[in-house]
């Protein structure tokens, strides 16, 4: 799979993304990530890439035409239209199930936007979905982009040791995940379920599908009554 950023911070997203599992996954070519800088892509001579926002009012507003031009660049390298996605929070919010299928997809572009926002016009003309990472408003679309492309590239093959690593997590089949234990069995008076350490392996996921209906109806009641209505 092959991801392009567009955003004024590349270093932001480069520290980021060149770290953990996710630089590993770079390095092992199981994701492509290019962060394109937009301000190279500006006419401008004094490299401006935002001005004011017609009708007034404060702040900055990205310009159209950079944003244009970086995209332009990356559509004319790879020869085909990517998913376009602009980071918002306008947009739908980011959930599991549409991360599993971005994941799908072989090519995604993510505009970050910064200051007030961008101009309509570039949406409407080159932006497929706007997405959300939640109800509430940052500065940038970077912490945004990198959550996307952190949920996407951990279900992608090779990125981590089995399928099971995210499909048995919270949030992959509507529940929250069973509480998890390590070493030591007793720590500060407090045991270690006695059937985590029986051996036992239905007994122990029969324990652990209990315990995930129990937690999703405690802390996520909206997530337990939409599972139940699919049942
Ligand atoms: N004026 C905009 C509004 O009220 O909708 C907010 C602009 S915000 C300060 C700057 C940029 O951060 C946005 O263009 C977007 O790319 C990004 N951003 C902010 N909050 C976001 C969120 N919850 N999800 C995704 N992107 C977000």
């Amino acid at each position: 799979m092959r991801i392009d950023i567009a955003t004024l911070f590349p270093e932001m997203c480069e520290a980021v993304l060149s770290e953990s599992i996710l630089g590993r996954a770079r390095k092992n070519n199981c994701l492509t990530v290019n962060c394109h800088n937009i301000r190279d892509y500006t006419l401008d001579k004094h490299n401006r890439v935002d001005d004011m926002p017609y009708g007034g009012g404060r702040g900055m507003v990205m310009q159209a035409d950079p944003i244009y031009r970086c995209y332009q660049a990356i559509e004319a390298q790879v020869g085909v239209v990517p998913h376009r996605i602009y980071l918002s929070p306008k947009g739908s919010v980011l959930t599991q199930a549409r991360a599993c299928e971005l994941a799908a997809m072989p090519h995604i572009f993510l505009l970050c936007g910064h200051y007030e926002g961008v101009d309509e016009r570039v949406l409407e003309e080159i932006i497929d979905e706007e997405i959300s990472i939640g109800d509430y408003v940052l500065t940038g679309g970077e912490l945004p982009a990198l959550v996307l492309v952190d949920t996407v590239a951990r279900m992608l093959p090779g990125v981590l040791p089995e399928t099971c690593c995210f499909e048995e997590e919270s949030h992959f089949h509507g529940l929250l995940e069973y509480p998890q234990y390590t070493r030591p069995a007793v720590w500060h008076d407090k045991k270690v379920p006695e059937v985590l350490l029986s051996g036992h392996h239905q007994n122990v996921e029969d324990w652990r599908f209990a315990q995930s209906l129990m937690v999703t109806r405690e802390k996520r009641p909206d997530l337990y009554m939409d599972y139940l209505n699919k049942k």
